[in-house]
């Protein structure tokens, strides 16, 4: 017990360090950069959605139990929607709707893994991979940063895949970086497991966990890996691309090509329930039959990247320009960021050092906030650069 407490999310410890910081100081003093809580509402068309349906479906049919895997019709609104954007044949028998991303992992990684395998992840990583892989006894085996592009690092990668080797995680577009994986990656990484499959003769799944995949700026393309490599697993979330993080909705993509695609569909649909999650919720998986094409407005997010990458490169400071989500990887200038960290909670600015995603040196900061929380919060960064560059 004590073990997984200590273990727990940094993040969520940070978030409630900034409540308190709020009550102290006053919400407006602080820059609360802790959390990936979108801040741009949900489109019109899924509160509208939500009214309509409680007043226009059946009742006992809204709120009741369904098949484990969802409702059938919203499973192939969503399989016929990602065809229209993607080029892909997916029908409803290939979706599997579940409880948001964290969810959908937990249920394919259920249903995939045994004791003693092991699942590879690139640094940085969300850092709840961890945990969810040891809460089925897998092994996450993690490959270094490459601190240059953030791309995955082949060589390492080819090395560390074994004969244990059941799955591979990536994150794209990619917390806590911004960066996107390019359709050249996705073809390198199917590359090396197509070869490493053939050379240990087993099957290696690429779980591909893609909450952010709506959020991309300046017309950047994320590929759709399940055409690039055929055991492609594709976890996906309406937390961020519809801002409904508390609703707790997603899906996940298991296309028939994937090997041994019977067993890990009923596998899939076994563990939605026995995790306890039962089914997607009922509500919300209505909503997205009405909604599946709505957007949110990401203009906010767009300029708020914009102001705070100038920002914070006029003032000194290192970092990659995020192409995706709502995440800017900041290089530490000290080489603990967690000092960083402290320091500048004195200045009220909050702050997850990069030690959470496997890739110490770096700070996230999440700028899915208000522009004002932004631009009230540049002095201060101002402030910290004079400190700490000179
Ligand atoms: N995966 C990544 C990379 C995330 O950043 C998050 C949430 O921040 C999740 C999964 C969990 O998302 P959800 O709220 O859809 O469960």
């Amino acid at each position: 017990m004590k073990a997984f407490v200590a273990g727990s999310s940094v993040i969520r410890a940070m978030f409630e360090e900034g409540k308190k910081m709020a009550s102290v100081y006053g919400a407006e003093n602080v820059y609360d950069f802790s959390l990936g809580n979108p801040n741009v509402p949900a489109p019109e068309a899924v509160n509208k959605a939500i009214i309509d349906i409680v007043r226009e479906e059946e009742s006992v049919f809204l709120h009741g139990y369904m098949s484990n895997s969802g409702y059938e019709d919203v499973r192939k609104v969503i399989a016929d929607s990602i065809n229209k954007k993607h080029g892909t044949a997916f029908d409803e028998k290939n979706i599997v709707m579940t409880v948001g991303a964290a969810g959908g992992l937990n249920v394919i990684l259920k249903s995939l893994i045994n004791p003693g395998d092991e699942v590879i992840a690139f640094a940085p990583y969300f850092g709840e991979y961890r945990s969810y892989v040891g809460n089925y006894d897998g092994n996450l085996v993690v490959i270094s940063p490459d601190t240059e592009t953030f791309q995955p690092k082949f060589d390492e990668f080819e090395e560390k895949i074994t004969a244990k080797t059941k799955a591979v995680i990536i994150n794209n577009p990619n917390n806590p970086t911004g960066v996107v994986y390019s359709e050249e990656t996705i073809k390198k990484l199917a590359d090396i497991m197509e070869k490493k499959q053939k050379e240990f003769g087993t099957e290696i799944y690429l779980i591909s966990d893609e909450p952010y995949r709506e959020l991309v700026y300046d017309g950047v393309k994320v590929p759709y890996p399940t055409k690039y490599y055929a055991n492609t697993i594709i976890g996906y979330s309406y937390s961020k691309s519809l801002s409904l993080p508390g609703e707790r909705i997603g899906y996940l993509v298991i296309p028939s090509e994937v090997s041994d695609f019977e067993d890990v569909s009923s596998a899939a649909n076994v563990a939605t329930r026995i995790l306890g999650f039962v089914n997607a919720p009922s509500l919300m998986q209505r909503v997205i039959a009405r909604c599946v094409d709505a957007e949110v407005n990401i203009k906010p997010y767009n300029d708020n990247r914009e102001l705070l990458y100038n920002s914070l490169l006029e003032y000194g400071f290192e970092c990659a320009k995020p192409q995706g989500a709502f995440y800017l990887f900041l290089k530490s200038p000290v080489e603990d960021e967690k000092v960083f960290v402290e320091a500048a909670k004195k200045h009220h600015i909050l702050m997850v050092p990069g030690s959470s995603f496997a890739c110490p040196g770096y700070v996230r900061i999440a700028y899915c906030v208000s522009h004002d929380t932004i631009k009230n919060s540049l002095p201060a960064f101002k402030e910290l650069a004079k400190e700490f560059l000179g």
